[in-house]
């Protein structure tokens, strides 16, 4: 009987014991699974709730050719995102598109796309470049690897919106690499075989980067250019422009010789400019006229670094507002921010960011003037440059430096996609589909004009610039959300300290 009882004492325990542990078990659960359902509801991207249109007409539109520098007056019908007609408007015609002007997209070439990690930034800054009517990215290296994959991936599949892109893919440096996705080499049959490594991995073009020397340049622009690839790249710190002699050079470094430039930090590489006189700059234009260098100066970038000037105002412009709250108050912070643009001296940003800037606008004008190649990229992620609306203001620089407006717009479209090989992005004839910004104000005397874009067609697909900002508010509305907003901050220190662990000057 007392065995039975003893047993039976210790069975209901033991029940019990199960119970609170099955109890506790289904709290946890149900803890971590409401966890979950609210994390992933915070970070879920907004997906595009309509589709862009695949057939369509456009109705007496202007269209603009920067080439002929001529406007006609067409009417352009789609099928299946493929002009299927083109015919000369009559001139009474009274459509939603009609009288707007249309010119071909712009290109950015030299962008960069946010990691792909929780945050999912990618969709948001895809969708922040097409409704700004920058329809073809050149990336300029994928910093950690992960962004130009997933975008392209999201874009084809319509997942989320955004530009047609071209890559670099990775790095191609000597000595410690700044970001993850490097190729290190050490000599130059080591440069060439990475060449040969992008080339296999589907890069369009080769980025040239830190602390290579001149055989390894040369090394990597031999193997390229057999490859027909075009090297784009930073001249190295310690070698001048001409020693580097890159294809296609970024940010006018090299520009400076190296003696005048007081620290190996990207700043000081940008705006050391003192003593570059008159004399440097027509050798510079000598030089990369008779050995056919193009230039991406990117003005964008160091115009923008001169919001540091004032830091709190600059927070509230209407472009930097585009971006997540811990893009403005930790990226871009100017003591806890990238590391390379920390404690940046007023007086500095005034003396010498400032005036280099103006020497570079000089720059970009005598290229100009002697024919030679120029490209308008922005760099996006620096300091205040924000994706979509720094080609804009790229592009108002190169104005501002002397070009007339219409040859902006032959850079920034027509040139660009001509040098990424992109010809059917701006063909417009039966089967093919092309890249077209609608806007209701004529852009191309008038810059400011910019901000009357009313339309977009990628590859043949039109999105109309209404349902675009609708989308983007919705992004929007997802960072303002506190828990996107505390976990971004939380997780974008991180990768912050992770990303820029070598980039601290
Ligand atoms: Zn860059």
């Amino acid at each position: 009987m007392l065995i039975i009882k003893t047993y039976k004492n210790e069975y209901s325990s033991f029940l019990k014991k199960v119970n609170l542990k099955r109890i506790l078990l289904y709290f946890i659960t149900s803890i971590l699974a409401l966890v979950g359902l609210t994390l992933s509801l915070t970070f879920r991207t907004p997906a595009p709730t309509s589709k862009p249109d695949t057939d369509f007409v456009l109705k007496g539109i202007l269209v603009f050719d920067p080439k002929t520098n001529r406007f006609d007056r067409l009417d352009l019908r789609f099928e299946n995102s493929k002009i299927a007609e083109v015919s000369d408007s009559s001139s009474s015609t009274n459509s939603e598109f009609s009288n707007m002007t249309a010119t071909p997209g712009l290109a950015d070439m030299h962008a960069h796309l946010p990691p792909n990690n929780l945050l999912d930034l990618i969709p948001y800054f895809s969708l922040l470049y097409l409704s700004h009517g920058v329809t073809v990215l050149r990336v300029a290296g994928d910093i950690d690897g992960t962004s130009v994959p997933y975008a392209k991936d999201g874009i084809s599949k319509n997942l989320f919106f955004g530009p047609k892109i071209f890559s670099c893919d990775a790095f191609v440096t000597a000595g410690i690499p700044r970001w993850k996705n490097s190729i290190v080499v050490e000599s130059p049959e080591q440069a060439a075989q990475a060449v040969r490594t992008l080339e296999a991995k589907g890069a369009d073009c080769i980025k040239s980067y830190e602390n290579l020397t001149v055989p390894m340049i040369r090394a990597l622009v031999k193997s390229a250019q057999e490859r027909n690839l075009t090297v784009l790249g930073h001249v190295p710190f310690g070698l001048t422009y001409e020693e580097a002699s890159i294809p296609d050079v970024q940010h006018f470094f090299g520009v400076p010789r190296p003696d005048s430039i007081e620290k190996n930090t990207v700043v000081h590489r940008g705006s050391d400019w003192e003593n570059v006189d008159e004399k440097l700059l027509n050798d510079i234009v000598i030089f990369s006229k008779l050995n056919r260098i193009a230039n991406t100066p990117t003005l964008v970038a160091s115009e923008r670094l001169l919001s540091f000037l004032d830091y709190d105002s600059a927070l509230l412009q209407p472009s930097v507002l585009f971006m997540p709250r811990f893009f403005r108050e930790i990226v871009w912070n100017p003591i806890h921010g990238i590391p390379a643009y920390r404690n940046l001296d007023p007086a500095y940003l005034r003396e010498n960011v400032e005036k280099a800037l103006r020497k570079k606008m000089r720059l970009v004008y005598k290229l100009f003037q002697a024919g030679a190649e120029l490209r308008l990229g922005s760099d996006t992620q620096q300091p205040f440059v924000v994706p979509g609306d720094s080609l804009q203001r790229e592009m108002k620089l190169f104005q501002k430096a002397g070009i007339p407006s219409e040859e902006v717009w032959n850079l920034a479209t027509i040139k660009a996609h001509e040098s990424l090989k992109n010809f059917d992005s701006f063909r417009i004839r039966p089967g093919t589909s092309p890249d077209l910004l609608l806007f209701r104000k004529n852009p191309v005397s008038n810059l400011e004009n910019l901000s009357s874009l009313y339309a977009v067609v990628a590859q043949g697909r039109l999105y109309r610039k209404k349902d675009l900002d609708l989308l983007l508010e919705e992004h929007k509305r997802r960072f303002e959300n506190p828990i996107y907003e505390t976990i971004s901050f939380w997780l974008g220190k991180i990768v912050l300290e992770k990303q820029t662990k070598e980039f601290q000057n």
